[in-house]
């Protein structure tokens, strides 16, 4: 007897809340917990691909700051207000390395 019945931690979708935790979101890979999917923003996760690039909306905002940085171009301060607005990303942890400074 392994520990077939004990459920590991779910995976939380970094970018939406619900219910003041991160989302949880939906295996995809039926189980084999490879493959994970947000319903609420189309964020994917596999992580059997260490360099899987995500395509949702958030994942492409949150990289196309990073290039905007690395290429010395910094993104208007009102411009990303206008992002934070909503209450869905205000906990967004991997806003660090833009916002911190
Ligand atoms: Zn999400
Ligand atoms: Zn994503």
């Amino acid at each position: 007897m392994s520990g077939t019945f004990c459920q590991p931690d779910p995976i939380r979708c970094p970018y939406c809340v619900q219910d003041n935790e991160f989302r949880i979101m939906l295996d995809l890979s039926g189980g084999v917990g490879g493959m994970f999917y947000c319903a609420g923003c189309r964020h994917l996760v596999r992580m059997e691909v260490p360099d899987f690039q995500c395509l949702c909306r958030a994942c492409m905002n949150l990289r196309g700051a990073v290039a905007l940085v690395e290429t010395g171009r910094v993104v208007p301060i009102a411009d990303q207000a206008k992002r934070e607005k909503s209450p869905e990303r205000a906990m967004r942890p991997l806003s660090r390395s833009s916002a911190a400074r």
